[in-house]
């Protein structure tokens, strides 16, 4: 193996994991073994909590003007181990190094608006009766449970340590069983930068640990990340178990291309959206809508893509398991009278034959009632599909069960506020592959693309990760009892 076998993080050292039953972390881009990876019980994590719960009396007393100074340091810390954990998440995920350099610098964005909650959350304050004065605070929940994927090692769990961190809760962290290894630099840095003992911890594992998050009675939310069937289950769990819970799942995104769109920049970004990450991000466009005459623009979507190549500026899928997955549907959609324009099946990087990649892969002629049309592909794989009209494409559009992100690509406004407005999507973009809203702007879909009330970064996590004091004070005695008292 190539790392020391993995520890939980808890109360500021890394500690070993009681159970038995471990599992292997692979390199995609390789095969390289990098680690064994024990699964944590429910008393690993009574651990984990136990110490959260130490420590949040004196975190969640600490103002948070001194507790954002935390993440100031923290910024300056990703910032200089930025190549160190880029490449670290390069390797246990399979992503290039330059997309894991983008994903490290997402992480410092994501921290830079930490640093800018003491703004953020001034309470209101009014005079609502002579001499009598109300106002709000938004108070830390507590203990709070983050579950994240394995498709950004770094910043999905980024997306809650700092802002539910600097708002003063204590965290639990339960990174993707895939990919564990990131996490444990991020741990060093928070540490690094004066994070208190107890107030983050780490908690390896697979879904026995989830459940025993759902069931744990001191932890008083959960944020999870990941596949919508799984986003059910922890969110029907931990609201049956009276959480808190914000549940973000898969993503089907659909672009809307029209004619009118300028050809060179709208092949580029549909090239760029399918292909990032190997397609393993929940915003990659994943089936195209053609609205008309637009075979100019689907031939220069296929030049685009034949610059895409595996081991080169194509990452590798997670597994095999996932490469074989991927496969299957582009031979399904092809059975069905797909025509594959591009064909990334049976790919094999020379000096990394155990490396899981599939090629870049474009699909012409796809129907609505095929699996690649309807169903998430998680690969570097577009699907187009052909309507003569804009309302046609947005019923396929609107008729999907995820909603996550939508693009129009047209040099029509109006057409394009048209799909702004129509489609059934969280995030939504006009002449952008990749809607996601930077911060201080929230992430979140809709439908079965999140489950719970709110989004997970910017402003909209505020309300999810605190809790409103309201206060009435009266100092006047001569003004005696009014209306209501
Ligand atoms: P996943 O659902 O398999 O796993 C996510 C987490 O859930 C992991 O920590 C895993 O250990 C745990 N888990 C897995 N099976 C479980 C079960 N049966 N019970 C309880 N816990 C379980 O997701 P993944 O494969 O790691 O990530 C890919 C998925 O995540 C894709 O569907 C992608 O669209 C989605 N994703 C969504 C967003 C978003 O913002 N909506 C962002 C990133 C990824």
């Amino acid at each position: 193996m190539k790392y020391e076998r993995i520890r939980n993080f808890v109360n500021g050292s890394f500690v070993n994991v009681s159970s038995p039953r471990t599992l292997i972390i692979t390199s995609p881009t390789d095969g390289t073994l990098l680690a064994e990876m024990p699964c944590s019980s429910a008393t690993d994590l009574d651990e984990a909590v136990k110490a959260a719960k130490a420590a949040f009396p004196a975190w969640s007393k600490t103002p948070i003007k001194e507790r954002v100074q935390v993440f100031f340091r923290y910024k300056y810390l990703l910032e200089k181990n930025l190549q160190e954990l880029a490449a670290l998440v390069s390797e246990e995920n399979g992503k290039t190094l330059g997309e894991a350099i983008a994903e490290v610098e997402k992480c410092i964005e994501l921290t830079e608006f930490a640093t800018s909650l003491p703004q953020l959350i001034t309470g209101e304050v009014l005079e609502v009766s002579k001499g009598v004065e109300c106002r709000t605070s938004h108070v830390p929940l507590g203990i709070v449970a983050s579950i994240v994927p394995f498709n950004f090692p770094a910043m999905v769990p980024n997306w809650t340590i700092p802002n539910a961190i600097a708002l003063g809760n204590c965290m639990i962290i339960k990174p993707s069983e895939k990919v564990p290894l990131s996490l444990n630099v991020i741990a060093m840095l928070l540490k690094e930068a004066g994070l208190p003992d107890g107030v983050f911890n780490i908690v390896n594992g697979d879904s026995e640990i989830v459940n025993a998050i759902c069931d744990h009675p001191d932890i008083e939310a959960v944020s999870f990340v990941g596949s919508t069937k799984v986003a059910k289950i922890v969110y029907q769990r931990a609201t049956q178990n009276l959480k808190r819970c914000l549940a973000l799942g898969g993503a089907k995104n659909h672009l809307l291309v029209l004619p009118d769109a300028k050809p060179g920049m709208t092949a580029q970004n549909v090239a760029a959206s399918m292909s990032g990450c190997a397609g393993q991000r929940c915003m990659a466009a994943s089936a195209m809508i053609g609205v008309g005459a637009v075979d100019h623009i689907v031939q220069k979507i296929c030049d685009e893509v034949k610059k895409i190549i595996p081991g080169q500026n194509l990452g590798a899928v997670i597994n095999k398991e996932s490469k074989e997955r991927i496969e299957r549907y582009i031979t399904d959609a092809e059975k069905q009278g797909a025509k594959i324009l591009v064909d990334g099946r049976g790919v094999i990087v020379a000096g990394k034959e155990n490396g899981t990649y599939v090629g870049p892969t474009v699909i012409d002629y796809v129907t609505p009632d095929m699996a690649i049309a309807k169903e998430e592909i998680f690969g570097p794989v577009i699907s187009i599909l052909r309507t003569n009209t804009i309302d046609e494409a947005l019923v396929i559009e609107n008729a999907n069960p995820y909603g996550n992100a939508a693009s129009v690509f047209t040099e029509n406004g109006g057409m394009a506020r048209y799909v702004v407005d129509n489609a059934s999507a969280g995030m939504i973009g006009v002449n952008v592959g990749v809607p996601v809203p930077r911060e201080p702007f929230s992430f979140g879909g809709w439908n079965e693309s999140k489950f719970g009330v709110g989004d997970i970064t910017g402003k909209s996590s505020i309300e999810f990760w605190t809790k409103l004091k309201k206060s009435t004070t009266k100092w006047n005695p001569e003004e005696g009892v009014n209306w209501m008292s």
